[in-house]
């Protein structure tokens, strides 16, 4: 039977490291969260980014603009956040509301590098391809997070990283690669899938389809790590695999809930006080 990654209990260390740290600091860092439109979910995104911030110390700002607010609006705020020597991290909640001409690349770009605490903007991503992060994107780093808490060395395996997204799935290959692991990305068009997972020491998913990775998909002995969030009716949440199934043949596997999920949200608190060092000099 395997061991479970806890996310919560890793999760719930990160913080109180960053808090430990940033009680030592003259001035706490700040965070400044923008949020477009009145999208529920997004709202309560934007909620439990406060709630963190609250539980580290840092201090947060909440910038809410009208869904129909419009793109020169939206820039125009990160401009001013840009240049507020007092913002230490910003972010846009995303996604941008869907029927108006949000340019998400375009804010993504827009945002100073130094402050782009969710690493989306294209010097940061560059910097991380050459294996160089100042700062780690959110949900990869998270799941290093917790394999490196687990004691799993990556170098020398095997990782499979099911899904190719930006946000997740690149930066997830990059990141294993930057530990001297064998990368193998697969996606949609990829051919004979479970011959490939099946050959994973470390099976990554990202795909968003409910239990998506089934007992067939997962050599024996594997680490299975789960990033998928698929909503269920009502409030319940489960991942990409069929956690009941999977989780006897491998030897670590995340839950969801309670796996990847909290593990983000402690990155981008260490990524605000990273940035906030970065920015004082003092990192
Ligand atoms: P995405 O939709 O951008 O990417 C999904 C990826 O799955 C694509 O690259 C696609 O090629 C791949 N895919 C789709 N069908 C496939 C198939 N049949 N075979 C192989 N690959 C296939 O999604 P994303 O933003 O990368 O997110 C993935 C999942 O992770 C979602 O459920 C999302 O909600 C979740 N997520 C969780 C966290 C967290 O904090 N835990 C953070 C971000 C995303």
């Amino acid at each position: 039977m395997s061991q479970i990654l806890d996310g919560k209990l890793v999760s719930a260390k990160v913080l109180d490291s960053v808090a430990v740290e940033i009680a030592s600091m003259p001035q706490p860092p700040t965070l400044a969260v923008i949020l477009v439109g009145d999208d529920p979910a997004s709202q309560v995104y934007v909620g439990n980014k406060k709630k963190a911030c609250e539980r580290v110390g840092i201090v947060s700002q909440e910038h809410f603009l009208a869904a129909g607010a419009g793109q020169a609006a939206l820039l125009s705020l990160v401009e001013e956040l840009n240049r507020d020597l007092n913002v230490h991290g910003i972010l846009c909640q995303m996604p941008l509301p869907s029927g108006y001409d949000y340019d998400e690349q375009a804010l993504c770009r827009a945002i100073s590098p130094a402050k782009d605490v969710d690493v989306f903007h294209p010097e940061n991503v560059g910097k991380l391809m050459l294996g160089e992060p100042e700062l780690l994107p959110c949900t990869p780093g998270g799941v290093l997070e917790l394999l490196d808490d687990a004691g799993i060395d990556l170098a020398g395996k095997h990782v499979v990283v099911i899904g190719r997204s930006n946000i997740v799935g690149k930066p997830m290959a990059m990141l294993a690669l930057q530990r001297n692991a064998t990368v193998t990305i697969c996606h949609s068009r990829t051919k004979n899938l479970p011959e490939i997972t099946r050959q994973a020491d470390v099976l990554v998913a990202a795909v968003g389809r409910l239990h998506f990775v089934t007992a067939d998909m997962v050599k024996d002995g594997a680490v299975v790590v789960d990033v998928g969030i698929n909503r269920l009716e009502g409030r319940k949440v489960r991942g990409d695999v069929d956690f009941d199934a999977v989780a006897p043949k491998c030897s670590w596997i995340t839950p969801v809930p309670g796996g990847v999920g909290p593990m983000t949200i402690s990155i981008l608190m260490k990524n605000t006080l990273q940035a906030a060092k970065l920015q004082r000099g003092e990192a």
